[in-house]
């Protein structure tokens, strides 16, 4: 029997327990560590509320989590209520799966003014993640900047957008849907260093823009490239771009508009004792395709910036930290000494929900090949780490506690939601009746 512990139960610690039970079927006993009592990772925290569908591959997660042979521990912090070292001492091998939460940090003057919030805390906080609930954002004021020009900027700005009948259906937490729907935001500027060529938007993402009930995108055509050189572009790409070019012909007659800067680098946060605007430095691209400061500054009024600009892993004690790329060290997964990571952890915040999947597939194939199936290599597993638990006063949540808080969630719905989440860890340890 071989004994593997997965920190984090996100998508890529999902695969990676799958492709284990594959490997080695009934040899393998997989225990999946999580600090928050609920799983799933950002498909719960991260995935837009009103992207209910993408949310919908929780259910492939839940089948490998219900399998004898693996045990789902929430709640349980590594780094806090156990170390690395004393997971070495219990299982053949200890696979990283989590994540990269931390926000890049925006690294201008007057990024810390109140008012500049990071991707993952706004996000967090309309998806009910426990240590955003409080986030408190300014949404009182006329005018936000959502810096990034990807599909998480385009997640925020279209949450930003929508009215409270558009969230129907999707699961956004009730603290944010009440701030948001008495938001005074009327427009919202999106801005991206580089041009329309060099956006990292998907197709499906940028359409939804042009239908929303009470927001028109707006884009300035003088920012595009001509247009026959969007044959150059790659299928998918070359869709986004259609869409984005095809907003410069929608009449702005709503309430709130969507503007898209283009080479548009951001250099300093004003005012005083909190964000009134935002100073950005005109671009141009290179030959190299790289944007490069053209001196000339403009200034956009706002009291709230998002960043939208990338994450960072934590470190954890023990394990190699690669700082400039903000992820643990290691090679193709391979950190070391039994230690493996996946997903963002291993690779940096980039790539979809299925781009963790290899990841996971490839990790299993290295850790049978350090530990044969059907060998042993005399770890206690499981049984040792609910004893060290258990010493420190450390309940974890099981997957069975989970369904139990799941359901607690799905019958406090308001009407066509298909959940209401609890916001923070007391009310879903209250749910289990502890
Ligand atoms: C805002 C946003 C929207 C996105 N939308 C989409 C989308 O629509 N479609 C799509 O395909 N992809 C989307 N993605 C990308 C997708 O979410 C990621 O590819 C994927 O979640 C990365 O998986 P992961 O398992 O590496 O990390 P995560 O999903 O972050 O999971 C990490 C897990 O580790 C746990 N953890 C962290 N530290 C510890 C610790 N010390 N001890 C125990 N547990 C710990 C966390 O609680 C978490 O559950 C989105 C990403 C973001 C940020």
């Amino acid at each position: 029997m071989r004994h593997v512990a997965i920190i984090g139960s996100g998508p890529a610690g999902f695969y990676s327990a799958e492709a284990l039970q594959k490997l080695y079927g009934e040899n393998v006993r997989v225990d999946l560590i999580d600090r928050l009592p609920v799983p799933y990772g950002l498909i719960r925290s991260g995935v837009a509320p009103d992207h209910q569908s993408i949310k919908a591959v929780s259910k492939r997660y839940e089948k490998t989590a219900l399998s004898p042979n693996l045990r789902f521990l929430g709640h349980v912090s590594v780094g806090e209520d156990v170390s690395i070292e004393e997971l070495k001492q219990l299982y053949d091998a200890i696979i990283l799966a989590t994540g990269a939460p931390h926000d890049r940090p925006l690294d201008i003057p007057g990024s810390t003014l109140p008012g500049v919030v990071g991707s993952a805390a706004f996000v967090g906080w309309y998806n009910g993640h426990p240590d955003f609930a409080d986030l408190d954002p300014p949404l009182g004021v006329a005018s936000a900047a959502v810096i990034g020009n990807g599909n998480v900027a385009l997640d925020v700005a279209r949450i930003l957008s929508k009215t409270r009948a558009e969230f129907a259906g999707s699961d956004i937490a009730g603290h944010a849907l009440d701030v948001l729907d008495h938001s005074a935001i009327r427009i919202v500027h999106v801005l991206g260093r580089r041009g329309p060529h060099q956006i990292a938007m998907t197709p499906k993402e940028l359409g939804e823009l042009g239908h929303l009930e009470a927001a028109a995108p707006r884009v300035d055509l003088e920012d595009f490239p001509p247009e026959v050189d969007d044959a150059l572009l790659e299928p998918g790409m070359r869709k986004s771009v259609t869409h984005l070019r095809s907003f410069a012909a929608l009449p702005q007659d709503k309430a709130k508009t969507i503007d898209f800067d283009f080479f548009a680098a951001p250099v300093r946060v004003e005012g005083e004792g909190k964000v009134e605007r935002l100073v950005v430095e005109r671009t141009r691209l290179d030959d190299q395709l790289r944007s490069v400061g053209t001196g000339e500054t403009y200034a956009i009024e706002c009291g709230l910036v998002v960043t939208c600009i990338g994450y960072q892993t934590p470190p954890i004690e023990g394990v190699p930290y690669e700082h400039g790329r903000g992820r643990f060290a290691n090679a193709e997964g391979v950190i070391g000494d039994g230690l493996y990571a996946v997903g963002w952890a291993r690779r940096g915040p980039t790539g979809t929900i299925g781009t963790n999947r290899p990841d996971g597939f490839e990790v299993a194939d290295t850790i049978a090949a350090a530990c044969p199936p059907g060998s042993s290599g005399g770890k206690a597993g499981g049984e040792g780490l609910d004893a060290l638990l258990a010493g420190r006063g450390v309940r974890p949540v099981a997957f069975s506690d989970w369904q139990r808080i799941e359901a607690a969630e799905t019958a406090r719905a308001r009407a066509g939601s298909p959940r209401e989440k609890f916001a923070s860890i007391a009310d879903m340890i209250a749910a289990l009746g502890r």
